[in-house]
């Protein structure tokens, strides 16, 4: 099968700072990556190079990125905008913080999905209730009702992760989603991840400091040190045969 996402020793900085370093990787349909590293090692900077919003004068400074087969790195704005909505999904860090305020999280829901499918407000709402349920909301209903300021941080981080799932994109990238989640709620969002992969093929990339995360969930595993790729394989070669001294280090810190 053809590959959806393709890093070619791309290099990313900002300014002349240099902050990811010739890493490669690729992923095809149905395929799930997990990205473990330190706080700051570039793991947001990968996901935020592959949905091309990198902020603040960064830019790829060396290598590819290519979508479907395509440099993103040379499409327009409008192009990628597309890509952004109906081709890559992402769950930020901060999930609930990327939702107006000033919308109810149905009328927010509703939108998103109608701006690149032709769906009804009830289609989407029976949609989203059944997310919501699998995510632990007491009362989808209400929720689909209120505006994210009624909501706890923590709903509005869950409520954040419903909408990107709901795109059914071919590739859902996820930074840290299940950090500020309790315990329940993160299998069950690791869980959905993996329904999402069955059902739709979607390709995932999950990004966590976390090494004992993305044992649950990733076909393989890059491990990211000061933004150089030190280990890349099978996650059952990774986990139980770790060939790099700081992928053996990460393990033996999971419980
Ligand atoms: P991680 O997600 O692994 O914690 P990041 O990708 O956020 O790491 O950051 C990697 C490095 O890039 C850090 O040194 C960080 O300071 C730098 N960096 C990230 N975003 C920016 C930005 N917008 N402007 C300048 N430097 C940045
Ligand atoms: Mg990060």
């Amino acid at each position: 099968m053809c590959e959806l996402l393709t890093f070619q020793n791309v290099s990313v900085a900002f300014h002349k700072n240099t902050v990811v370093h010739q890493v490669n990787f690729s992923l095809k349909p149905g395929e799930s990556l997990g990205i473990v590293g330190e706080s700051g090692s570039g793991k947001s900077t990968i996901l935020k190079a592959a949905m091309g919003i990198l902020e603040n004068g960064g830019r790829v400074t060396e290598g590819q990125i290519l979508f479907q087969g395509r440099n993103l790195c040379e499409m327009k704005e409008k192009e990628l905008r597309t890509i952004r909505g109906a081709g890559i999904s992402m769950i930020f860090q901060d999930a609930g913080a990327s939702l107006s305020p000033i919308r109810t999280i149905g009328e927010q829901i509703h939108e998103s999905m109608s701006a690149h499918q032709k769906i009804s407000r009830q289609e989407a709402f029976q949609k989203a209730m059944g997310l919501f349920e699998k995510l632990h909301f007491q009362n989808g209903e209400r929720v689909w009702n209120s505006y994210p300021f009624e909501l706890s941080g923590g709903m509005n981080q869950r409520v954040g992760i419903v909408l990107a799932m709901l795109m059914e994109p071919p590739l859902l990238l996820a930074d840290e989603p299940t950090s500020a989640l309790d315990v329940a709620v993160q299998k069950q969002v690791v869980q959905e991840m993996k329904r999402l992969r069955e059902e739709f093929g979607t390709a995932e990339i999950l990004v966590t400091h976390d090494i004992g995360v993305v044992r649950a969930m990733a076909d393989r595993i890059l491990v990211l040190k000061e933004g150089r790729v030190v280990e890349y394989g099978a996650a059952e070669k990774v986990l139980t045969e770790p060939e790099a001294s700081y992928t053996k280090e990460l393990l033996a810190a999971v419980p």
